[in-house]
C-alpha cells in the first residue's frame, strides 16, 4: 500500500500515537520522504506498511496498548511488517526488560535495562560513529544521538546486527526487517536513520 506524493510512491508509515513524541517522528518520516500516519487502533494498523514506536514512557504505553486492545494486533503486525522502536519503543520490542521487569513484545532478541544511564538529569547528546554497515547504506558521517532516560541494551541475540555503539553499548540495532535505536533520531535534522527504516519497508 502506498500513497502517491509528488508523482511517486511514498511509503505509508504508521506512528503509534498513544503517548510520547509521536509528532516528532511523524515530522521526521515526512522529512525522510515517507507518508506518516498516526495510528491508535487495530484498524489504523491495517492501513500502514511499517510502524514507528516512539519514545515516551514504556509503562504508560503498555497500559494504553492493553486498554486499546492493541497488544495482539501489534504483535501480529510485527510478524510480517517492519517496526522501528526508539527508546521506550525498544523497551516494548525487546524480549527481556530489566529494572524492573515488565511485559514486552519479544520482537527483538534483546535484553534492555530501563533508565540505565541514570535519572532525567542524566540525559545527554553524544556524537556516535556508526559502523560501515550503516554508513554504506545510510550515508557517511557521525550521528548526533540524543539520549533521554534511555535504556541500555545489555544483551543482543545472534540474529541482531549492531549498527552503532555508544560507550561500548549497542544503541542502533537491526534484526531482519526491524530497527531499534535507544536514542532519538527524530529530534535532530539528520534524516539518515529514518531513511534507513524507510528502505526496509
Ligand atoms: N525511560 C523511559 C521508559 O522506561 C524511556 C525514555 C524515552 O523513551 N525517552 O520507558
Amino acid at each position: 500500500m502506498a500513497a502517491i506524493a509528488n508523482g511517486r510512491k511514498s511509503k505509508r508509515v504508521g506512528i503509534l500515537a498513544l503517548q510520547g513524541d509521536f509528532d516528532a517522528h511523524a515530522k521526521a518520516i515526512t522529512r525522510a520522504g515517507g507518508t506518516a500516519v498516526e495510528v491508535r487502533t487495530a484498524e489504523g494498523l491495517k492501513s500502514v506498511d511499517g510502524l514507528v514506536i516512539p519514545g515516551g514512557e514504556s509503562t504508560t504505553m503498555l497500559k494504553l496498548l492493553n486498554i486499546m486492545n492493541l497488544v495482539e494486533p501489534l504483535a501480529e503486525f510485527a510478524r510480517t511488517k517492519p517496526v522501528f522502536g526508539t527508546c521506550a519503543g525498544v523497551i516494548l520490542l525487546a524480549n527481556k526488560v530489566l529494572s524492573p521487569s515488565q511485559q514486552c513484545f519479544e520482537v527483538l532478541d534483546l535484553t534492555v535495562e530501563r533508565n540505565a544511564y541514570g535519572r532525567q538529569i542524566d540525559s545527554r547528546v553524544a556524537n556516535i560513529s556508526p559502523g560501515p554497515d550503516f554508513q554504506n547504506r545510510a550515508g557517511v558521517g557521525d550521528v548526533e544521538a540524543v539520549f533521554i532516560r534511555a535504556p541500555i541494551i545489555r544483551r543482543v541475540g545472534p540474529g541482531v546486527k549492531v549498527l552503532a555503539e555508544y560507550a561500548g553499548d549497542p544503541v542502533l540495532v537491526e534484526q531482519g526487517m526491524h530497527l531499534a535505536a535507544t536514542f532519538h533520531p527524530e529530534l535532530t535534522d539528520d534524516t539518515r536513520v529514518h531513511k534507513l527504516f524507510l528502505s526496509k519497508i
